[in-house]
């Protein structure tokens, strides 16, 4: 019997990400230099991207995004309510409007069809669309085919929030390459697939988006010879913009850089555990597990399951205690970002606006899952479960 306490997601910190990090701590750089730019190196060969930037956290990531694709006031970009606040709150940095698309309630991403059905109703107003910025809910990668087509066709730019999607596949093609998006936001917090402590990067094929981003991390300046318009010797600086302090220190890069040469041992497991939970929630009918997009290959960041609360006694509230009470400590993901009271005072979104997102949330819990976890623990949390979901109905 188990005695551990289980949380929905952790980090795993091995000797040789120690030793990394004290050996970066012992050279003489500790800010943003050598390790910076390996770290960066490898998430391009990882992943096959031309250019990658990184940053303090995700959520910088996806500031600097919007600042590069030129969001600005007047400008639409629409988003999932079923997100991280920092996804929506990226375009209200860049002073643009934010709106919401529903997500398909089976795999917890975007809805095509209902995007393409608004992007439509701009047109018709004569309005368009700014950009999109879809993400790859639990690691659960969007319809990135008819994304990109709807991208091309009405001429909007798209940025994908990867956050929970390293090592995701769609058509067989590594999604943070960014082949389908025009810019990817990846986050490197403790409770996702490879951590930094706080951290995130831009992956793009875009060479001048990677030239905006990377000026904009240091305080928009620059000493490429070729953007100056004077030069006054090899101190010499210029701002082109205003910029900000998203650097991430080089102690940071080592742990990133030792960490990613293990995802895709990470990612095995987690795709084992998912295999395992599957299996075991297969003959209950009081709980759905995510539909896997088509053509897609997830990546698990989260294991959400969907409780049927029309066959449950107890509420989820209840249920969730109960397995807090057995040391399974469980999550939910989203609250619905229209409904916090910031997008409502400010923007009049009300419930019943998004309403698969917002059912969503009614029924989601993410149980454990992070590499470390091994059969008797799986075993334990799957026996609390359906324990606790059978005193429920
Ligand atoms: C974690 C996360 C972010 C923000 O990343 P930070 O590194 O915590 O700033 C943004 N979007 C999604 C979907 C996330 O899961």
């Amino acid at each position: 019997m188990s005695h551990l306490a289980y949380s929905y997601g952790k980090q795993i910190i091995e000797s040789e990400d120690i030793q990394a990090v004290l050996e970066t701590m012992q050279s003489s750089w500790l800010t943003q230099g050598p390790q910076a730019s390996r770290f960066e190196d490898a998430l391009c060969t990882r992943f096959g991207a031309r250019h990658s930037t990184v940053l303090s956290s995700g959520t910088a990531a996806l500031h600097l995004i919007g600042l590069a694709l030129g969001w600005k006031p007047g400008d639409l970009v629409l988003t999932v309510p079923l997100t991280f606040l920092a996804t929506a709150n990226s375009v209200l940095y860049a002073g643009a409007r934010v709106d919401f698309v529903d997500i398909d309630g089976q795999t917890g991403t975007i809805d095509v069809n209902q995007l393409e059905a608004r992007i439509k109703e701009e047109k018709q107003r004569g309005s368009g669309v700014k950009a999109v910025i879809a993400v790859d809910y639990a690691g659960n990668p969007c319809d990135w085919t008819s994304l990109r087509m709807l991208a091309d066709k009405y001429e909007f730019q798209l940025v994908d929030d990867a956050c929970h999607a390293l090592g995701a596949l769609h058509k067989g093609k590594e999604i943070c390459s960014s082949v389908f998006a025009d810019a990817v936001s990846l986050s490197f917090h403790p409770v996702k697939h490879i951590t930094t402590g706080e951290g995130g990067a831009i992956l793009t094929n875009n060479p001048d988006l990677d030239k905006r981003v990377k000026t904009l991390r240091t305080h928009g300046m620059t000493k490429d010879e070729g953007l100056l318009s004077e030069n006054h010797g090899p101190w010499y600086y210029e701002m082109h913009d205003v910029g900000f302090n998203y650097r991430i220190t080089d102690f940071q890069c080592a742990l990133g850089v030792a960490q990613l040469s293990r995802l895709d041992k990470f990612l095995a497991s987690r795709r084992e555990i998912a295999a395992y939970y599957d299996r075991a929630f297969e003959k209950y009918d009081f709980l759905d597990t995510l539909r896997t997009t088509t053509d897609g290959v997830h990546a698990y960041h989260l294991y959400p399951i969907l409780l049927r609360q029309d066959r449950m006694k107890v509420s989820k509230k209840d249920f969730f205690l109960r397995l807090q009470a057995r040391n399974i400590f469980t999550q939910v993901h989203y609250i619905p970002v229209h409904l916090q009271p910031y997008y409502r005072k400010k923007f009049g979104f009300k419930p019943g606006d998004f309403p698969a997102a917002e059912n969503f949330y009614h029924r989601e819990l993410s149980i454990p899952m992070y590499p470390s976890l091994v059969a008797t623990d799986l075993n334990y949390i799957t026996r609390c479960l359906i324990e606790e979901l059978e005193v429920a109905t």
